[in-house]
């Protein structure tokens, strides 16, 4: 496949950074192929990308929900038509096999056609008043322009779900997508372009965290920030949203365990332990990394898991025959190596995985083997810190009551899973968990986009994305109060 030159696209229109200077996105796979060249952005980019946004917002707002829905659905079908060709650059740009891309590719269009047909659904109340002759209603009106910071781990799916909420209720919208998955969101972007969206409605800047991220949370013309990632620049983004008084939303970190508890049927869990753990080389935000596991079936459930991790084929996430694709950077490859060997020091034992793959034909790409550390306290890092990569912690509880408590034991609170058939069970785990998504029988990893979706505690910003959940944050409540 051909080199990408990708471009800011503002206004309307595709444009270089005014300093002309480009960065290389590659593939993680292997570290020599250049998907693409990107641009460099500057505060000069984002100011005339905020402004575009500034200038359509009349035009965008007093259209109806319908009308902003009709081009939703436009730019879902496009995409449609596109999904073979954006998977496989997602794939080649970030590391994620080839179903998990093209799959993330059909969810963004589902999301697409959901909040399309929010536009047609109700956005208020009709509340007594006190004084019979008077109405009172509520109605909703958008933020204004909406700074939209996505990461590279859901280059699809993320954005479209914070982009597609954004656009129906009314926002114009300023997007810095991932450095690391630019060329992927560029084709995000061309979607919108040929549905025909009004110029200055939707505006993607591409640049570095520390200069566009920061500058859209600090821009006074924005109204609100969306923001999905790691908890330090999280928290700096809200900060500065705070402090000039924008809306914000953070969706961040997870540490998410899952439960075994004596009852469980073994086979699924273990399933459900492997892909909630793994898929996507374990760089999902609500994958499980904590397996806490009563004592009484600790051993067997040891076994199988290592039984089956072992049959996971690692390699490029082109090749049809790959299970697991490498990390998405070096840099998350040596942090997962880190964290392994952390986790050695500790006292953990490592039982299967963590190393650099033994296929000389691999050498080039971010690979890690999946790990699976036995003999994990829930006080070591292992067991506290986001790792954000293919390893599992095993930890062995006494009883199903310490199972819950170990569960809670960390900063987190994104999303948990249990595995038990007994209901009384089920119900201490849905009410003591402490997790914005508890989920019985099933694994961490399952979002379904028409639900409320976000975390507790340090997780995110205690808000909620996805489903109906959305309008509360990219609208404002207006309470109308009419005397004839
Ligand atoms: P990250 O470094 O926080 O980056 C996320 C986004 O913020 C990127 O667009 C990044 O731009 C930008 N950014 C970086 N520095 C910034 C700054 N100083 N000010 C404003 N924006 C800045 O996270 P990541 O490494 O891409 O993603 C991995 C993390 O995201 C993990 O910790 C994971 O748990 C979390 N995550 C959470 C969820 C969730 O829904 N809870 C979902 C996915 C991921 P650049 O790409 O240019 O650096
Ligand atoms: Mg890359």
């Amino acid at each position: 496949m051909n080199e990408q030159h990708v471009k800011n696209y503002m206004n309307g229109q595709w444009r270089s950074a005014d300093s002309n200077e480009t960065l290389t996105s590659i593939n993680p796979a292997n570290r020599n192929e250049i998907i693409g060249y990107i641009p460099s952005s500057g505060k000069s980019d984002l100011n005339a990308a905020v402004q575009a946004s500034k200038e359509a917002r009349l035009g965008w707002k007093k259209l109806s929900g319908s009308q902003r829905g009709d081009f939703l659905f436009r730019a879902a079908d496009i995409m449609q038509s596109r999904v073979d060709e954006i998977g496989e650059i997602m794939t080649r740009e970030m590391g994620k096999t080839l179903p998990e891309a093209k799959g993330e590719t059909l969810r963004g269009i589902a999301i697409l056609r959901y909040y399309a047909g929010e536009g047609m659904r109700k956005v208020g109340d009709v509340i007594p008043s006190t004084d019979a002759d008077a109405f009172m209603y509520t109605t909703r009106t958008p933020l204004g322009s909406v700074g939209v910071i996505s990461p590279w781990n859901f280059p699809v799916a993320i954005p479209i779900w914070k982009i597609a909420p954004a656009l129906i209720y009314g926002n114009t919208v300023v997007w810095k997508p991932a450095t690391e998955t630019a060329v992927t969101a560029a084709k995000i972007m061309e979607c919108f372009h040929d549905a025909g969206l009004p110029a200055g409605v939707l505006n993607m800047i591409i640049g570095s965290g520390s200069v566009i991220g920061q500058g859209i949370a600090e821009h006074e013309d924005i109204n609100g920030i969306t923001f999905t990632g790691s908890n330090n620049v999280g928290k700096a983004v809200g900060q500065a949203a705070l402090a000039r008084g924008a809306k914000y939303q953070l969706e961040m970190g997870g540490k998410n365990p899952i439960i075994i508890a004596a009852d469980a049927n073994l086979d699924l869990a273990v399933d459900a332990t492997i892909s909630g753990g793994l898929r996507s080389t374990g760089q999902k935000c609500t994958a499980t990394s904590r397996v806490i596991v009563v004592k009484e079936i600790y051993e067997q459930f040891k076994e199988k898991l290592v039984e089956r991790v072992k049959e996971l084929k690692v390699g490029d996430g082109i090749d049809a025959a790959t299970w697991m694709g490498p990390c998405a950077n070096e840099k998350q490859m040596e942090t997962v190596l880190s964290y392994i060997e952390k986790g050695v020091a500790e006292g953990a034992v490592l039982l299967y995985g963590g190393t650099r793959p033994e296929n000389s034909s691999l050498d080039n790409g971010f690979y890690v083997t999946p790990a699976i550390f036995d003999k994990v306290t829930s006080s070591m890092s292992i067991a506290q810190e986001e790792i954000f990569g293919p390893v599992l912690a095993l930890i062995e509880a006494t009883s199903f009551e310490e199972a819950i408590e170990l569960a809670n034991d960390t900063e987190y609170g994104l999303s948990a899973s249990v595995y038990t058939q007994n209901i009384g069970k089920m119900l201490t785990f849905i009410q003591d968990m402490e997790a914005g998504l508890v989920r019985v029988n099933a694994e961490t990893a399952g979002v379904e986009l028409q639900a409320p979706f976000g975390g507790m505690k340090q997780s995110s910003s205690h808000s909620r994305e996805q489903g109906q959940a959305a309008i509360e944050f990219f609208t404002s409540i207006k309470t109308v109060f009419i005397k004839p």
